[in-house]
């Protein structure tokens, strides 16, 4: 047996065979063919495997998620066997004499380019579609290793690391663990493998050694072990722990329907962070109280082209209407930092978490803005939906922000399209200048939403990213807490709520402390609903309140 020690960043116990996440690989020449016929009897046969790939995954999506979801894949099966897309690459193959790989990705690109500049937004959205399906066909004609799983059975993931665009497109029924040599607590990956409800290790580095893959694991993403080839003791250990983490399941869900109610009546909202719109269902299942955090930029992650305004709103409409009148706090883009995407041709920066992204992205270029302010606004007319922007540093980058949802709201008027008008919009708290000058922009806004993850960072100028800084990244610093309190406090004082949406608002050790600093929400993941639901329950707030305020304010802290 070999045991190696990571990070445990998810909860759970998980067995089985580890395997190693596949990078695509699309590379291939262009060349001149000989046999112009036999070039094209390639693309004939690569299209037809195309065309049975996308039906298989029409039914996969049927049985997962309905007949809407499916419906894509026919779409996608339909236009690759377009005949102006068939003819105009049969053309290109005879008269040009290339090889299929570059004929076909010519043509895809010239059919996104056409979609792409038409007026109808729907027509606009088949760009992406092209794209998607011309690079399915050129990835069978090079033999091209695809991304993700390729095992029948579910399997434990291995990786160096995985960008969250990555994430999001596993397949995650295969998925039993998530292990990887690089990558942090705090990273997207982890924070999805919680949202999953996946156990994970992090940060095992050059211990996870490729010749181990196929061979068999247990991971305990509580503890941060990994096992390979465990002998007959781990095994039973760890199951029987697995099978004790599944009872203690099974026992919060009693609480279940029951209110966050502290020992002493102090009541407190918890809500969910989600990254799509299929994540509403775990909230459900955990009896999230709404949705806390939508990251948006998840969307924008999922696609190889800006998503249209039709595609934006028919997500946020999605997660409005299951929510079923609940509160949805959806964030506008965040992107930038740890979260690139390609299409979007940021230019490279020494400092990317202090560059342009998020919020800063939005304001500079206002028409991708203005295109997820539209979405957001449609979609109101759905459910109780509140805006957050993320990254704030300064009153005038809210007022601007403000300026163009009042924009959009006029445009929309003026089209006759109905949208609600008891829409929130709050903010992020993020940045120590943010918390800092919390008094003024609380004026601004309906609501603060503390960013732990990046308030943490950037009080304690901690990679959040870096895993080597190890105890330096303390989210429990009394510079964090305090400022917590600090941004609470000037929320009240103007009548806002405030809340957590960092990983920070799940853990229990702090719960006593978020009761007593008096905040109104903590949003976490959906698998941490129901402890966080116990704890708030076990507390009484009163006896807390004035050693910790102690602690947290004089001059003898222990923090
Ligand atoms: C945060 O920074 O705490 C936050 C919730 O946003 P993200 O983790 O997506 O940066
Ligand atoms: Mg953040």
């Amino acid at each position: 047996m070999i045991s190696i020690q990571g990070k445990g960043v998810s909860v759970g116990v998980a067995a089985g065979k580890l395997y190693f996440y596949q990078r695509a690989k699309s590379t291939f020449d262009r060349h001149i063919v000989d046999d112009t016929d036999a070039e094209w009897a390639r693309f004939k046969s690569a299209q037809e495997k195309a065309i049975e790939q996308l039906g298989e995954l029409a039914e996969k999506a049927r049985a997962e998620a309905g007949d809407e979801a499916a419906l894509l894949f026919e779409t996608h099966q339909m236009m690759a066997e377009d005949l102006d897309f068939e003819e105009a690459i049969e053309s290109m193959i005879k008269d040009d004499r290339l090889n299929a790989e570059a004929v076909v990705t010519d043509v895809g690109a010239q059919f996104a380019e056409m979609f792409a500049s038409m007026d109808d937004s729907y027509m606009q959205a088949r760009a992406a579609d092209v794209k998607d399906i011309s690079g399915r066909i050129v990835s069978i004609l090079s033999g091209a290793v695809q991304g993700g799983i390729d095992s029948e059975e579910p399997i434990v993931l291995a990786a160096d690391d995985l960008a969250p665009s990555e994430t999001v497109q596993l397949d995650k029924s295969k998925i039993l663990g998530f292990v990887t040599s690089l990558g942090s607590g705090s990273s997207h990956t982890a924070i999805l493998a919680r949202t999953m409800g996946i156990p994970a290790i992090i940060g095992v580095g050059d211990l996870l050694k490729e010749e181990y893959a196929g061979r068999e694991v247990i991971v305990d993403g509580g503890t941060g072990n990994l096992f390979v080839d465990p002998d007959d003791d781990t095994r039973d250990r760890l199951m029987q722990k697995r099978a004790e983490l599944i009872k203690r399941n099974e026992l919060l869900q009693q609480l279940k329907g029951q209110p966050n109610i502290t020992k002493d009546g102090q009541s407190i909202r918890i809500y969910c962070n989600i990254g799509s719109p299929d994540d509403v269902y775990p909230v459900q299942e955990n009896d999230g109280g709404g949705i806390g955090l939508f990251r948006s930029e998840f969307l924008y992650l999922e696609c190889d082209d800006y998503p249209t305004e039709d595609y934006q709103f028919e997500a946020y409409k999605k997660v409005l209407s299951d929510m079923n009148g609940l509160e949805v706090v959806i964030r506008t883009l965040d992107i930038g930092a740890d979260k690139q995407i390609d299409y979007f041709e940021m230019p490279h920066e020494e400092n990317p978490a202090l560059g342009n992204r998020a919020l800063r992205i939005c304001l500079n270029r206002p028409e991708i803005f203005r295109t997820q302010l539209r979405a957001l606004y449609r979609a109101s007319a759905y459910g109780k939906l509140s805006i957050m922007f993320p990254m704030v540093t300064s009153v005038w980058e809210v007022r601007e922000a403000k300026k163009m949802c009042e924009q959009v709201k006029k445009e929309l008027t003026a089209e006759g399209i109905p949208f609600s008008e008891d829409v929130d919009v709050g903010i992020m708290i993020e940045t120590p200048a943010a918390a800092v000058i919390s008094d003024r922009l609380a004026k601004e806004v309906d609501f603060f939403s503390i960013g732990t993850n990046d308030l943490t960072q950037y009080t304690l100028a901690c990679d959040r990213q870096n895993n080597d800084l190890g105890r330096f990244f303390n989210a429990h610093h009394p510079a964090v807490l305090r400022l917590i309190k600090m941004v609470c406090d000037n929320a009240h004082r103007n009548g806002i709520w405030c809340g957590i949406c960092g990983e920070l608002g799940a853990d229990l050790e702090l719960t006593e402390t978020f009761l007593s600093i008096g905040l109104d929400e903590l949003s976490v993941s959906p698998r941490s609903v129901l402890p966080l639901r116990q704890k708030v329950r076990d507390t009484y707030v009163s006896v807390v309140r004035e050693g910790l305020m102690n602690d947290l304010l004089g001059d003898q802290t222990s923090l």
